[in-house]
């Protein structure tokens, strides 16, 4: 790891370094500036792995179950795992279990955020992917009914090298060896490898890459 992060703005598809991507969407020539009352959410995603991040804007008046809808659709699912969020201390579920004073995803953002705030969200409580979002900022727009959650800027897909040639591009990953976190495999490689071939999945842009049955 170590390596700088790049990824694309979706507006004006430039490239950006991990490091300007929060100014350069406050500035972006090609977004547009609707003028209204809605409040809107400049929202930041990042997983464990610091690769895999992306931006994206939120209307207030969305929920949390829509919020985790996107974040599944975009980087987790792959076969209906529980998943939630945990915002200042409190647990909004997918499958909220009251004995634990659970709270259903069935709540607006504006009920909830504000600049400046950092929350968590987890998807599968088995082989967790662990995301920690971020209010980086808050702006007036229009009204947005559909998309109410749009997509701003996400990573590029991190170049990985396999592990046994170590010249080639992985384009699998092992769902057995990357428990050890190895298991990156090139083409002719995976033919090859001892675990055998049901074990491999394919090498895609997420955080949830070579877990349970996430194939993007
Ligand atoms: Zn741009
Ligand atoms: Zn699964
Ligand atoms: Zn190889
Ligand atoms: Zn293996």
């Amino acid at each position: 790891m170590g390596r700088t992060s790049t990824g694309i703005c979706i507006s004006c598809e430039k490239e950006l370094s991990k490091m300007t991507v929060a100014k350069h969407l406050k500035n972006c020539p090609e977004r547009s500036r609707d003028d209204g009352n809605e409040r809107l959410f400049l929202i930041s995603v990042q997983s464990r792995s610091p690769e895999y991040w992306l931006y994206l804007e939120a209307s207030a008046d969305s929920t949390l179950k829509q919020l985790d809808h996107f974040l599944r659709d975009i980087w987790l699912e792959c076969c209906g795992h529980m998943s939630l969020f945990i915002i200042e201390n409190q647990t909004f579920s997918s499958d909220p279990d009251q004995s634990y004073g659970d709270k259903s995803m069935r709540v607006k953002l504006r009920d909830l955020l504000y600049k400046g705030m950092s929350f968590r969200h987890e998807y599968d409580m088995g082989s967790t992917t662990e995301l920690k979002l971020k209010v980086v900022e808050e702006r007036l727009g229009a009204n947005r009914a559909a998309p109410a959650i749009e997509l701003l800027a996400r990573n590029s897909a991190p170049v990985i090298y396999c592990d046994e040639c170590g010249t080639a591009v992985a384009e699998n990953v092992c769902s057995e060896c990357q428990y050890d976190k190895s298991g990156w495999l090139c083409e002719a490689c995976s033919e090859a490898h001892e675990c055998g071939e049901e074990m491999l999945l394919p090498v895609v842009n997420s955080p949830r890459v070579g877990v349970c049955g996430y194939t993007g």
